[in-house]
């Protein structure tokens, strides 16, 4: 039987993450970060000293692309799964602002998203899946059981994941978040490969005034729905 893949694309900072990981504890599926994949790469480029003064990837990115290993952990504490590298958590250390400057350069590559896709897709094969990201509905699961495209304000992002930062004690102004939350945006837009783009045949959940609750509240019926047709 074909696996139920529900994929969830949207802006940075849209609450993507935080539906995903709620619907995929709630129907029992693998949740899968594809945002926390670039984040490792882009960790595993920086610690090598693989990622130049003006974010171009050096030369040798490639080798070193090919023998590395992200994965995520079995250990899967509130229906998360942590993502690892070269079998190293690396959670936390791919969650800070600096490696959210650098992700943006790295996801560009095409070498780094051909690799990204191939692992996305085979979870896709061995289990229900709940995903999110950019290009998960429009490149990684064209043909996904369901689709959600989640949007929300920019102002009403950059506040929430403002909050996430002073929770975790680091100090940054809103009105950097909100510089590095459009930087992101008009980069991920922008760019040749996978560009940003709401994927055919999604479902718009706009949660600008809607907590998590609400959100995921929404979601469920609309997939509830979907699955019944
Ligand atoms: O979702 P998150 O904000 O953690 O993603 C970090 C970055 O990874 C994005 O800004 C984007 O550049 C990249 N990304 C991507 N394709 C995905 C998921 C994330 O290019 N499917």
């Amino acid at each position: 039987m074909k696996n139920i893949i529900i994929t969830i694309d949207g802006h940075s900072a849209c609450g993507k993450s935080t539906l995903a990981k709620s619907l995929a504890s709630k129907l029992n599926y693998l949740y899968i970060d594809s945002g926390a994949m670039y984040r490792a790469v882009s960790l595993f480029f920086k610690r090598s000293d693989l990622i130049s003064r003006n974010y171009e990837l050096k030369n040798g990115f490639q080798k070193a692309l090919d023998n590395v290993s992200i994965d995520f952990s079995d250990a899967n504490i509130d229906g998360k799964n942590f993502v690892t590298l070269n079998k190293e958590i690396v959670e936390d250390e791919i969650r800070n602002i600096e490696i959210s400057n650098l992700v943006s350069h790295v996801s560009k590559n095409s070498l780094v998203r051909k690799k990204m896709v191939a692992i996305q897709q085979s979870y896709g094969l061995k289990s229900n899946v709940v995903m999110d990201g950019r290009d998960i509905g429009s490149v990684v699961f064209p043909n996904a059981t369901i689709k959600l495209w989640v949007t929300a304000s920019v102002e009403k992002r950059a506040y929430r994941r403002w909050l996430e930062y002073q929770n975790k004690g680091e100090s940054i102004l809103l009105k950097k978040v909100i510089e590095n939350l459009t930087f992101r945006d008009k980069n991920d837009e922008n760019r040749t490969e996978s560009p940003l783009v709401r994927p055919l045949n999604s479902i718009e959940i706009n949660n600008t005034s809607l907590n998590a609750a609400e959100t995921l509240e929404n979601a469920l019926i609309l997939i509830k729905k979907h699955l019944e047709n």
